[in-house]
């Protein structure tokens, strides 16, 4: 039996440990902190979104997204949504994205730990790496407890994100020891900070905005949804999509923009006409209570000052050259991005194990045989919606599958 030794128990360890195990190997994971599964628990607001419906290579980022293809011809979603069927977890649907039924992400975690008990998989907690080295003989992991002696080694050690959980990129110098390249790695999936005095006025406001990001004056992406807006900038899913673009381009010093479209379910013609037909000669009204109805109360002020439209001014007063400004203020309004909400906020991180140096079908290193990766320490980030997880799930599951083949041969020669 061949042994295979699992750096990091989250969820691209847990499995990968599931995965070598019920393909006969001896699984040992190795986690520095008290408990495997940490961040799991806080996964989509404590409910996890295990994964989505919605799979294609658009969801995934990094220098080579093309990379999960084969990955996931493996392992995708239906064998991930058997795999946690088969473990207790009953999937419940809302836009795509899947869910346990119990509603609980705490359930993910309790039927993977019990599966690792069924096949009796070690967990050795609190081990702090302090050396990894492989040769032709073997793979020896040093820890602050002793050496961990094994046939193959799966590095599953996360990113830097959300480091309370114990992703705080320590494993990092050991990988790069081992001759590995590690792409500059930056928060993704997180709140961004914008330098106009008027948010904090605006603060706590959600609403339909689009977000097109621009990087030294050309846009590099855009999403639509549910923005929330707070006292440093603007949150919510459309920022966190397009944040690890905007985290990329300030660590390179490049000028980030952002322009919202504050009412993307109009055209700029249907604007205008809406506009006119509230501005109109007749309206009794200032142009502030003109504008309920169609924007959050707390918003309009703002609106009107960034476009110098005194608020108690008669909307009838207003003409058709000043509507039009107004209309095309509205669709975009202008925002300098100054920096993200950081590791400790992102939900991901973008960057990693360069794809390059990686077996794309076995998760093997190219550089040194008998070391594996899977889950965020590789360059691959998906985008909001269970596309990380199902990333983790899969990485998991067919590294742990190789590594155990590979173990396995290894000890019969
Ligand atoms: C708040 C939050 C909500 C999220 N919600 C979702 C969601 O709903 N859906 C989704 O798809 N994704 C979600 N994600 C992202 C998802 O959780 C991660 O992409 C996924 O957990 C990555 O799995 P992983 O195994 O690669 O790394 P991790 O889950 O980060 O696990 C890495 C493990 O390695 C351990 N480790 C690190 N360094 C060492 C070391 N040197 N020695 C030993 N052990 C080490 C860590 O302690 C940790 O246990 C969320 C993330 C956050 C932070």
């Amino acid at each position: 039996m061949g042994k295979v030794i699992i750096i990091g128990g989250g969820a691209s360890g847990m499995t990968a440990a599931i995965s070598a195990a019920r393909h006969g190997a001896e699984a040992v994971i190795l986690e520095h902190t008290d408990r495997v599964g940490k961040k799991l628990l806080s996964t989509g607001n404590g409910k996890c979104n295990y994964t989505n419906l919605r799979q294609g290579l658009r969801h995934y980022r990094g220098e080579s997204p093309a990379f999960v293809l084969p990955v996931f011809e493996q392992f995708g979603l239906e064998e991930t949504i058997a795999f946690f069927k088969e473990l207790g977890i009953f999937p419940t649907e809302r836009n795509g994205c899947l869910y346990p039924a119990s509603g609980q992400a705490s359930s993910v975690l309790d039927v993977l730990r019990m599966e690792l008990r069924r096949l009796g998989v070690s967990v050795l907690t609190e081990r702090s790496l302090s050396s990894v080295r492989a040769s032709s003989g073997g793979v020896s992991v040093g820890t602050g407890q002793g050496e961990v002696l094994g046939d193959c080694c799966i590095f599953c050690c996360g990113g830097k994100s959300f480091p309370k959980s114990g992703s705080d990129g320590s494993a990092y110098p050991y990988i790069e020891k081992l001759g590995h390249t590690i792409i500059d790695v930056v928060p993704a999936l997180t709140a961004m900070k914008a330098r106009q005095a008027f948010f904090p006025s605006i603060a706590g406001i959600r609403a339909d905005i689009s977000i097109q990001l621009y990087i030294d004056g050309r846009m590099a992406c855009e999403d639509r949804g549910e923005v929330q807006i707070a006292e440093y900038g603007v949150s919510g899913i459309p920022a966190f999509q397009v944040s690890r673009y905007a985290a990329r381009a300030l660590k390179e010093k490049k000028k980030v923009w952002a322009v919202l479209d504050v009412v993307p379910y109009l055209s700029k013609q249907e604007l205008e006409q809406e506009l006119m037909r509230r501005f109109s000669w007749k309206s009794e009204k200032t142009c502030e209570e003109a504008l309920i109805g169609l924007f959050p109360k707390k918003m309009i002020p703002m609106l009107l000052k960034e476009s110098r439209i005194p608020l108690h001014e008669k909307a009838g007063s207003l003409g058709k050259k000043r509507i039009h400004d107004f209309s095309a203020y509205l669709k975009r309004v202008k925002i300098d991005i100054t920096g993200t909400m950081g590791f400790e906020k992102a939900q991901a991180c973008a960057g990693g194990v360069s794809v390059k140096e990686i077996d794309a079908h076995t998760l093997e290193s190219l550089l040194c045989p008998r070391i594996y990766f899977a889950g965020e320490v590789i360059d691959i980030d998906g985008v909001c919606g269970g596309y990380n997880l199902q990333w983790a799930w899969s990485s998991g599951m067919v590294a742990g599958m190789h590594a155990a083949v590979k173990a396995s041969q290894e000890r019969d020669r």
